[in-house]
Order: C-alpha cells, then structure tokens, then sequence
C-alpha cells in the first residue's frame, strides 16, 4: 500500500491510469505501523481502505479493488481474467504486475498466473527481521521465474506457517518497508517510461547499506511447464530476431576542457568482483535461507604502519624512518 501511495504521488492529473487492486485481509490496528492505514479504518478490508485514501491523493485514477484471496481456485481463475483483460482498454492485459505480499504461496498463485499469461511482473518482499529487502523483475522466459530458482522453504515443501514460533510476531519496520517501496515504483517508472537500467534483481541490506544486483537466467528445469514453455518461446522469437548492427560510436562532445580541481572520475567495482565476493553463510534454521551474502571486507594496513620513528633531529628537523619487518 505504501508502495501505491508513492506511485499515485507521481501520476500526472490527466493522465489515464487504472490500478487493480488485490487483497483478502482487513485492516487491525497492529497495521497502523505501516503508515498507511488510518485508525478509523480498522474493520474495512484493506483493498476498501487503500482505495479511499489513493483517492484522495489523486482523484483521477480509476480503480478496481477485489477483496478475495487469490490463492484459492476461484478467486484465482478470476484474478488471471482481471490480469489479461482488465487492462486500460477492457479485453487488453495491465502493463505490469506488482506484487507486495508477505508469504510465498501468494507470491507462487502470481507466478503461475504470469508464466500462463506471459506477464511481465516486479516481486518485492522484506525479511522477516526487517533489516533486509529485495526486488525482482520477472519476464517470463526471459528472466529467473519464482519458481526457477525457489527459496528453500518452497523447495523442501515446508508449509511456511510451521516457521512461524508461537507468540512471535515478526519485526516491523516501516523504514525498510518504505526504502523498498521506493525503490520498487523507481523500477516501475523506468519499466513503464523506459529509461534506465532495471535490474532483474536487487537486494538491500539495511545494516551495511548493501544494494547488490545481479541478472537471473530461467532455469531449463524449472518446476513450472509454462515457463519452460516460455523459455522455450523466447529462444526461438531470440534466434529469428536480426544480429543488431553496432552503432556508429558518436564522438563525445567535451564540454570542460579545464580541471582545475583535478577532480577524477574513478572506476567502480567490476561486475567479475562483485562475483568473486562473497561473505560467510550464516547458520540457519532449516527451511531459511540467505538471499545473498555481503562480500568480506578487505583489510587494508595504512602504509604508514609499516614504518618506524626511529629518531627525530629537533635540529634539522627531519625524522630518520625504519621499514617494520
Ligand atoms: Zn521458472
């Protein structure tokens, strides 16, 4: 919802845009952390809820709000119809699927719904001790589905709920939900308007300030037969589509001639070292797994630990100087 809320800030007045909305759950007083819902509202499904408040910021906006769990048969048969037709022009599919569920058999139900359809989507998601968060660009048979490469809770078929302890409520932080938000209607906007780089995935760990990215390849074996089905469309549209001729390279026009602050542009990290990084895998409990790891750091000794003061001339003023063995 916060998510929503960022979105419809930047939606132009005139400018035709239709959000479909699904959520079964209501709206608690425990949700007030999110920012989003209002006391007042505890009692109405959270789809009516969202609904009033998106209004307000922006009264031109169309929507179509189903409070339904989209996991069970019927309402799922449905959820795909709405996808594939209830697009800007009725009968059409939406522009992107977004998801921004806490549990991964909802994420799967979206899954099979956009590898049947061919539906690009965008997955977000923030761990359970809130410190941590990602968002994944799916393209069906172009990119890793959500079952290509499956979290070991979905892999080992533990049902997810026995993870959860008895009178634990898993952390909440409204920050991280909104570092994520934010970052996620950055991706659609530059989806939608096509302008930058989307990344197939990007994590972000909150407690060392770590975005790391990285493309997924679909997996050949994957469980899913329509993404199979897909990867094995997108080969063939791949290998039909004309060798792209190399652009003639434009001479860059240099706008400064001068530095006068000798200021320098400095290379980043390759992708190759990002690759070679990894850091320790902690010790979990079965049916967690880490997302990714933050590299080790490399310990660099200041070069001037490694010499000596061996004497100091208060005459000349000069210092004699040992290498440290
Ligand atoms: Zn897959």
């Amino acid at each position: 919802m916060m998510t929503l809320a960022t979105l419809l800030n930047l939606i132009s007045v005139n400018e035709e845009f239709l959000l479909l909305l699904f959520d079964y759950d209501k709206v608690e007083l425990a949700n007030m952390n999110r920012l989003f819902f209002q006391p007042h509202q505890a009692g109405l499904s959270k789809v009516q809820a969202a609904e009033f408040t998106l209004r307000n910021i922006n009264p031109d906006v169309v929507f179509e709000v189903h409070n339904y769990n989209i996991t069970t048969v019927e309402h799922f048969e449905h959820f795909m119809n709405r996808i594939s037709n209830g697009g800007l022009e009725e009968g059409k599919p939406v522009d992107l699927v977004l998801s921004c569920v806490d549990n991964f058999e909802a994420r799967m139900a979206i899954n099979t719904a956009c590898n049947e359809l061919g539906q690009t989507w965008m997955e977000s998601g923030v761990s359970e001790n809130a410190v941590s968060g990602h968002i994944q660009l799916m393209i069906p048979g172009e990119s890793a589905c959500f079952a290509c490469a499956p979290p070991l809770v979905v892999a080992s078929n533990i049902d997810e709920k026995t993870l959860k302890r008895e009178g634990v409520c898993a952390a909440s932080l409204p920050t991280t939900m909104g570092v994520v938000a934010g970052i996620l209607v950055q991706n659609v906007l530059k989806f939608l308007l096509n302008f930058g780089t989307v990344s197939f995935y990007l994590g972000y760990n909150a407690m060392q300030d770590f975005f790391p990215t990285m493309s997924m390849r679909p997996n050949p074996q994957c469980d899913d037969r329509n993404c199979r089905k897909q990867q094995e469309e997108y080969k063939k549209k791949a290998a039909t589509r004309p060798a792209q001729e190399a652009a003639p390279e434009e001479e860059e026009e240099i706008v400064h001639e001068d530095n006068e602050w000798g200021i320098e542009l400095v290379s980043e990290v390759s992708e190759e070292e990002l690759k070679n990084s990894s850091g320790p895998i902690p010790d979990l409990p079965e049916g967690i797994t880490v997302a990714y790891t933050v590299p080790k750091k490399i310990s660099v000794q200041p070069a001037l630990r490694c010499w000596e003061v061996l004497s100091v001339s208060m005459e000349t003023g000069t210092a004699h100087w040992k290498l440290r063995k």
